[in-house]
């Protein structure tokens, strides 16, 4: 006997959808010549129209950004930013209902993942730079450390509030001020983030948020006003960004794409493993960049570990992301759905066999059935290029040293996943996985004391943790 799923909406009534929302600048929201609109991506519906920040704008929030970076926030002693930065976490904290509803409807994720991933993460980090703020001396940077300056920040539409939290909390406790550009199809919850910076009475201009799409983004990391340059998002941006800012003199930290290797070996608990599996590939529609996106089985156990997995993804919920009920969400954008179309139709061109659990999609709205490829050769696109979806390419291993010359065999190098029942193994392939992030028997684990970032195509620099410091200081 099975029992059906009853509908759990989260209530919408909690957010307070304005018709548009300007630029917030200067401690002000102030109005752009030109606008765009954000959409709800599991309905197409508008929810609001945004502004679209041009060159002058960008002049205009840079020195606003230098103004309090010279006047209040540079000379503020760390204790007092610090309460600054408390001030905010709370109110992330005491607004997190409200703002992982609108992630959820700007975005397109399931609201189980917003309001228990996402904001509890946002706060985490919020809390944890506000108590480096005084403690800068003492973080092995020197007994001195100086902030940069302005730094101008770009970031995607993965995790709007998680990037902006990542970006702008360790900015901000090193004392440098804050110019932030959202991703164009979510940016309701950095706009909604203006507004708790107003609420905690932060200085005008010590955090600056400019909407916009790529050309925004390019006139900010290309300002000769702002001293650091941080990006998040494709490599193709990222190499753009690289060489624009070479020989200015400029920061510069780039976390780009990925195509981690999730390793199960033949000892591995093999439900424990699935469940890994699963969170690795379709948590946030596999919208990850540390997604577990090539599953290397070992020969031995793959057929049975295939079975398991196919089993669980067919008890996967897609749907409506405001249902609490919800596993897997709508894919953010119809340019995004175009390319995991395109990827996937590779997939099976290319040979590799393609299966998806029956599964209703909605009529309207942007989806993708939870897909995994078996058969796929280490040469087939999907092995090499990031998808940015549901989408599992399955590869298999016979030797611990082929896992690891397979799991390597990348031009990206984000994270890895290894399950085994052996610590010494988990030690062994820990140390040849060339990759930023290794996580053992788990996946997608993360924390704000714990450092991220990436080798090779994937990026430089590290967020998060003590080393995540470093980006900010001179
Ligand atoms: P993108 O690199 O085009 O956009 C990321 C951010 O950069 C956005 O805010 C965008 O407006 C801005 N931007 C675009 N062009 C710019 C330019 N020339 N100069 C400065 N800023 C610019 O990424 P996307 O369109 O969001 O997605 C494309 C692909 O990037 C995805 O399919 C995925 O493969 C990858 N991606 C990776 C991550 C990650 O976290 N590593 C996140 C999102 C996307
Ligand atoms: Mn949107």
């Amino acid at each position: 006997m099975s029992f059906e799923y009853a509908p759990a909406p989260e209530s919408r009534d909690i957010v307070d959808l304005k018709p548009s929302y300007g630029l917030y600048v200067d401690g002000e929201f102030v109005e752009a010549k030109n606008t765009f609109k954000t959409i709800n991506p599991a309905t197409e519906e508008t929810l609001a129209e945004v502004a679209e920040a041009g060159a002058d704008d960008v002049d205009r929030a840079v020195a606003a950004a230098r103004r309090a970076y010279d006047t209040v926030w540079g000379p503020m002693p760390g204790a007092e930013r610090a309460k600054y930065l408390f001030r905010i976490a709370r109110l992330i904290q005491e607004r997190s209902r409200e703002l992982a509803v609108l992630e959820s409807i700007d975005n397109g994720k399931p609201i189980r993942e917003s309001r228990d991933v996402d904001l509890p993460l946002v706060a985490a980090h919020f809390f944890y730079y506000a108590g480096w703020a005084d403690k800068l001396p003492y973080a092995g940077f020197g007994p001195d450390p100086r902030p940069l300056g302005v730094a101008g920040q770009v970031i995607p539409w993965n995790f709007p509030l998680l990037m902006l939290a990542w970006k702008i909390a360790p900015a901000l406790a090193c004392g440098n001020t804050v110019v932030l550009k959202p991703a164009e199809t979510t940016p309701l919850t950095a706009l909604a983030f203006a507004e708790i910076c107003a609420q905690a009475e932060l200085p005008p201009g010590v955090v600056n948020i400019l909407t916009g799409a790529g050309e925004t983004g390019r006139a900010l990391v290309e300002h000769p006003g702002v001293d650091k340059v941080a990006f998040t998002g494709s490599t193709e941006v990222g190499r753009q960004i690289a060489r624009s800012v070479a020989g200015t003199g400029k920061r510069l930290t780039l976390e780009l794409g990925g195509k981690a290797a999730n390793i199960v070996f033949d000892d591995a608990p093999l439900d424990q493993a699935v469940e890994g599996i699963v969170n690795g590939i379709f948590f946030n529609q596999g919208h990850v960049c540390c997604a577990g996106s090539r599953l290397l089985a070992q020969e031995s156990v793959a057929d049975e570990l295939l079975d398991r997995l196919k089993a669980r993804m067919a008890t996967l919920r897609v749907g409506d992301p405001l249902d609490k009920n919800t596993d897997v969400g709508a894919i953010n954008s119809a340019a995004q759905l175009a390319k995991i179309r395109e990827l996937s139709d590779s997939g099976e061109v290319e040979g590799a066999t393609r299966w998806s659990p029956a599964c209703e999609l909605p009529e309207r709205g942007f989806w993708f059935a939870p897909t995994v490829f078996t058969g796929v050769a280490a040469s087939h696109r999907i092995a090499r290029e990031e998808i940015f979806g549901p989408v599992l390419s399955v590869l298999t291993f016979r030797t611990p040293a082929e896992a690891v010359e397979k799991a390597n065999n990348t031009p990206y190098g984000l994270s890895a996943g290894i399950w085994t029942d052996k610590g010494s193994r988990i030690l062994w392939a820990a140390e040849r996985l060339r990759a930023g992030v290794v996580w053992a028997n788990t996946f997608n684990k993360f924390d704000p004391a714990s450092p991220f970032g990436g080798y090779k195509e994937s990026g430089f620099g590290r967020e998060g943790g003590r080393h995540g410091l470093e980006a900010y200081l001179r």
